[in-house]
């Protein structure tokens, strides 16, 4: 059966580590370590497919200063070693918001001839009291980079969590 590497990629705090246990476990777990990076292997079934799912958890990256380039580094081997990536920021926070462009650019610098799928996601949809980034900024940013973007609440929807990874899937497994 098809291996699968994913890797969930964006600043700290906005929901990669719940998101990936989440679709894992379909619990929300409330808080995580910060700078987790580790890796998680499943075996899953996508529209009958078997696939030996790897995905692989960050630290938030870009926003790091200590050790920039021990960091930039370990994200680039991340980066080459995955084959599909999802980048998550928070509607709360739009410095999150911010950093996914130079994370788009990174990705596409080290897969340059490849289509190497990347989603884009806006997570914690459920705080719309405390939002500070559109739906429409989202849809721009997608638009411009020409990626999938989805506005999803890790905590309230998990069957949002799981079209997220279950697309990346798909659209790898096609490569
Ligand atoms: P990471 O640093 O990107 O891995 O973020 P975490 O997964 O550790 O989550 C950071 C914080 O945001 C934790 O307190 C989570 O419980 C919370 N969180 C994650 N996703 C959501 C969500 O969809 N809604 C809400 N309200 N909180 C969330
Ligand atoms: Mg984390």
């Amino acid at each position: 059966h098809k291996d699968i590497k994913l890797a969930v990629l964006g600043s700290g705090n906005v929901g990669k580590s719940a998101m990936i246990v989440r679709f894992l476990t379909k619990r929300f777990i409330g808080d995580y370590e910060p700078n987790t990076g580790k890796l998680y292997s499943r075996t899953v079934h996508i529209e009958g497919d078997q696939l030996s799912l790897q995905i692989q958890d960050t630290p938030g990256c870009i926003q790091v200063q200590d050790d920039f380039v021990q960091v930039l580094d370990s994200l680039s081997r991340c980066v080459q070693w995955a084959e599909g990536f999802l980048l998550v920021y928070s509607i709360t926070d739009y410095s999150s918001y911010q950093s996914i462009k130079p994370l788009y650019q990174h990705i596409r610098r080290l897969h340059p001839n490849s289509k190497t799928p990347i989603i884009i996601v806006g997570n914690k949809g459920d705080l719309l009291h405390a939002r500070q980034v559109q739906t429409n900024d989202g849809i721009q940013l997608a638009n411009e980079l020409g990626s999938v973007f989805l506005e999803i609440s890790t905590s309230e929807n998990y069957e949002d969590v799981c079209d997220v990874f279950q697309h990346l899937c798909k659209e790898v497994s096609k490569l």
